[in-house]
């Protein structure tokens, strides 16, 4: 009996969870940007303007078509190695595409000479990417409308032949769950997959090697179902690069580092979005706490006047700028050190490859501004370099690296090399032979980063609250710090404001004051993302929030937010914080603030905390949930909504396994009974997470 009030509150917030879900989208989606593709993008995207994937595969002479859902930039990459390997091995004739670039009404139109290919990351929990979304909605709504009006019973898609590959974490509940649900919608609809499904892992670090994995049955599959014929692959560069000597950077049509052409132009302006950053001011930047190696940024970023709004909870995104040792490495490891400055004109040599970065551009802003240089090294890229290896010895070696999986990770993976690194643990010969478009092709563009705004769109709207640790990462045994692109870029950016002396310790310096000094007087390109992660409507209701380390950014927010809220008279619930650190000294970011907070509060604020380093033995925030099981089930009761933030890999997880004991032991129910429970509570949206 004591169950059914819960139980039926669950059953309602689910049913308004759902309706929550399915009308997410529209809240979600990122507004088209008038400015996006003209302005960053060359010709090639431009000249087709149809959203007709039938049509424009007729149209190019196109017979594989691989559509991206993606967030972060892998999802992209893995549909242009795909394109690739199809034309290269097997004479397809491909095509990538941006899924939200074409129409799906009409995909029961799609012949079955030709192929589609889906790569489709999952983000968050469960959810499509932004680029994904209405594609999503389309297929997995409760009946999919095609523009011909048949009927979904009449399995529509019966020509279709797709091949599918998901990109997840399966540290997250609803793994890979993109790829499954796209996947049965299209079998649902007749379509025929060729090859199995593919999922590839980021949660167990195994995506490079399940994606390498799955491809080759897939690939020996559609051979066989489209009857293609292997040949040996010859590069093709997919970009012609081509340096014009007649120009000079100074020129004004060349891109130094700008996002688009308006900001080239000088002319920046809105709306700004995820194609169009803001470049806004620092106003403020300090550290909360520096300890050996490590230390975390608290910064005030202004977006008043840019007509950028936020809600508290949201996320704000970071566009940074490569550190100049790794740009110059990068540059000599290519022996294009000497014309970095060259301008560099770059045309897609298929009429629908996209160029990825602005053009006319320089060697030395494409490195620093547009290509993520500094990231992991996948092991198919380094294998396509063996053709342009200065010499047989490098050659072979690379050819060994290509082929075998351990011996690569020995090598390479466990050194955290970045492509650079990796090259010059090889030889310290120059691979002056690679074509600049391999480059392109081979490298993820550089991405902003994002993160969770820790101050209340109620007490600062137009000021955004960022807390960043610093990634300075040494591993056991490695020769090399691996450091963090953005946060030691925003660390740089807070010492040149503080005006701090001290040089970084790992001798990186950056381009501050950023393209034609366009961003001098410290500023930073960002956008915002709205996120689902919200307080409830109703200020008066409980919160449960748990955020160790810098997964507290948001619940300072929310702190801060409902403080406001009770020094205007209004009635604000039970507030509880569970903050985990090493040392209460040490790194217990924002303590004096809390007191503050706390004055205003009164006992409405509780804060526990969980320091891991100080008794003899560890204590983490999930041990200080189970201490404090009474509290939290009560406030359950009171239809608390339950927050986590920070780690998705391990803390996310336990306490969300934590909750569930607690809930069976506190209601005298079967553990399962508890699981289930915080499975609802999840669809229902009062159990939200903010994990990464
Ligand atoms: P990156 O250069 O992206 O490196 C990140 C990690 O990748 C490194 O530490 C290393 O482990 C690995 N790596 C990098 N290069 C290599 C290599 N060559 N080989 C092998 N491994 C490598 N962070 C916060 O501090 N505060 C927040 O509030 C916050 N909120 C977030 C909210 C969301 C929704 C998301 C998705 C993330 C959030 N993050 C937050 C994380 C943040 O976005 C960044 O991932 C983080 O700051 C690191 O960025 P970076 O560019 O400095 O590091």
């Amino acid at each position: 009996a004591q169950l059914d009030t819960l139980d039926l509150v669950v059953l309602v917030a689910l049913l308004v969870g759902s309706v929550a879900y399915f009308t997410k989208g529209s809240y979600w989606a990122i507004p088209k940007d008038p400015y996006a593709s003209s302005a960053a993008i060359n010709g090639a995207a431009k000249s087709g303007k149809t959203r007709d994937i039938v049509e424009k595969m007729e149209e190019t002479n196109k017979n594989c078509v691989i559509f991206y859902g993606s967030q972060t930039g892998t999802a992209e990459d893995y549909a242009s190695r795909l394109a690739k390997e199809g034309s290269q091995r097997f004479g397809l004739k491909t095509m990538v595409a941006d899924i939200e670039d074409y129409d799906y009404e009409n995909l029961d139109k799609f012949p079955d000479d030709k192929v589609a290919f889906f790569v489709l990351a999952t983000y968050g929990e469960g959810e499509p990417t932004d680029n994904a979304v209405e594609f999503y909605q389309f297929f997995t709504g409760e009946e999919v409308a095609f523009e011909s009006g048949v009927s979904s019973e009449d399995k529509p898609l019966s020509a279709m032949k797709y091949v599918a590959f998901g990109l997840g974490n399966n540290t997250y509940e609803h793994y890979n769950a993109m790829v499954r649900q796209v996947d049965t919608a299209l079998t649902k609809l007749g379509a025929q997959r060729i090859g199995t499904a593919g999922e590839g892992d980021d949660g167990a670090g195994t995506m490079e090697e399940d994606f390498l994995a799955w491809k080759e049955p897939m690939w020996a599959a559609l051979s066989e179902s489209m009857d293609l014929q292997e040949r040996e692959a010859v590069y093709e560069p997919v970009f012609s690069v081509v340096e014009d000597d007649e120009k000079s950077p100074e020129d004004e049509s060349v891109y130094l580092g700008e996002p688009t052409a308006s900001h080239r132009e000088g002319r920046a302006k809105g709306p700004f979005s995820a194609h169009n950053p803001y470049i806004a001011p620092i106003l403020e930047s300090s550290e909360l706490f520096t300890v050996k190696d490590r230390n975390c940024l608290h910064m005030e970023i202004s977006i008043a006047g840019s007509n950028l709004s936020y809600q508290t909870g949201d996320h704000i995104a970071i566009w940074p700028t490569n550190a100049g040792a790794e740009v110059d490495r990068f540059l000599e490891v290519f022996g294009i050190e000497k014309k970095r400055h060259s301008v560099i004109n770059v045309k897609g040599i298929d009429v629908t490859a996209k160029v990825p970065i602005p053009t006319p551009t320089t060697y030395d802003a494409a490195v620093r501004y547009y290509m993520e240089v500094c990231a992991p090294v996948s092991r198919q890229f380094v294998s396509t370099l063996a053709a342009f290896a200065p010499d047989e010895e490098s050659k072979t070696e690379i050819v060994r690296l290509g082929n075998d999986k351990d011996y690569f990770h020995e090598k390479i993976t466990n050194h955290r090399f970045t492509i650079a690194q990796a090259l010059q643990s090889i030889t310290s010969k120059p691979f002056t032979a690679v074509p600049f478009s391999l480059l392109i092709e081979g490298l993820n563009k550089l991405q902003p980063r994002y993160y969770s705004i820790s101050s209340s769109s109620l007490v600062q709207k137009d000021k955004i609250s960022i807390t960043a640790v610093v990634e300075s990462v040494r591993l056991p045994g490695a020769s090399h710090m691996v450091k963090g692109v953005t946060t030691n870029y925003l660390l740089a950016l807070k010492q040149k404001q503080n005006g701090d002396p001290s040089p970084d310790p790992h001798g990186l310096t950056y381009s501050i004051t950023g393209p034609r000094n366009k961003y001098d007087g410290i500023h930073v390109p960002v956008h915002v993302r709205h996120s689902n992660f919200k307080l409830p409507s109703d200020p008066s209701k409980p919160i449960i929030m748990v955020g160790p380390g810098t997964g507290v950014a948001p619940f300072r927010g929310f702190i801060q937010e409902r403080a406001a809220l009770a020094a205007k008279g209004e009635k604000v619930g039970t507030t509880v914080l569970f903050f985990g650190c090493r040392k209460s000294d040490e790194d217990f970011i924002y303590k004096d603030e809390f007191k503050t907070f706390q004055d205003q509060m009164g006992d409405s604020l509780k804060i526990i905390t969980a320091f891991s380093r100080e008794g003899s033995e560890k204590v983490y925030v999930q041990h200080r949930l189970k201490e404090n099981a009474e509290l939290v089930s009560d406030l359950l009761k009171q239809k608390a909504n339950f927050y986590v933030c920070g780690d998705a890999a391990n803390m996310a997880r336990e306490v969300n396994l934590v909750l569930g004991h607690i809930i069976a032991q506190q209601r005298g129910l079967p553990a399962e009974k508890g699981e289930e429970m915080v499975k609802h509570m999840r669809s229902s949206g009062s159990y939200q997470e903010d994990v990464w």
